[in-house]
């Protein structure tokens, strides 16, 4: 039995959803006037929440990864400017000693490091990391963020390079 929410009576026959005052409520046929709006009821199952972002995936597909021998990269690059590492070291703003590791890749550059470097030594010494695990071995599904980045960076690396880095895998 339902009851008509605003004169209490037992609705007989269809009950009216109307909106009076601001409020949902189910009335009879004569409170149905009150209302000039109806509402529609809510499913009872919620709506599905949006998709988390892929946080982990889109990190991966953005974060830094020294390039293989970066330390000899940047040793040639200095020689090749005439330069003790004292002297890059002074140029960078870095102590000897860090110059030195990184030339023994004993010390990855951060960020910030590896724009000076490129800066003065014209070498990039960080890439970024690609998850070709992910692409290789997810099952179907729809694409994320991350998905499409990882795309993109697919396509913008040579197939032999991608190759090889999935042969050493
Ligand atoms: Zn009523």
């Amino acid at each position: 039995m339902v009851r008509c929410e605003v004169c209490g009576r037992e609705i007989r026959g269809k009950p009216y959803r109307r909106i009076i005052e601001g409020a949902k409520v189910i009335v009879c046929e004569q409170c149905a006037r009150f209302g000039k709006e109806e509402w529609t009821p809510t499913p009872s199952t919620p709506p599905p929440r949006p998709r988390p972002q892929r946080r982990d995936e889109v990190e991966a597909a953005e974060s830094l990864v020294p390039v293989e021998g970066y330390g000899s990269l940047i040793r040639r690059a200095r020689e090749r400017l005439g330069l003790e590492p004292k002297e890059l070291a002074q140029l960078l703003g870095e102590k000897l000693s860090t110059v030195k590791k990184l030339e023994r890749e004993e010390f990855v550059p951060d960020r910030t490091l590896a724009q000076k470097i490129k800066r003065i030594l014209k070498v990039d010494v960080l890439t970024r990391e690609t998850v070709r695990t992910t692409i290789f071995t997810a099952p179907p599904r729809t694409p994320t963020l991350g998905d499409l980045i990882k795309l993109k960076e697919k396509k913008e690396e040579s197939s032999s390079a991608a190759l090889s880095a999935f042969k050493g895998l």
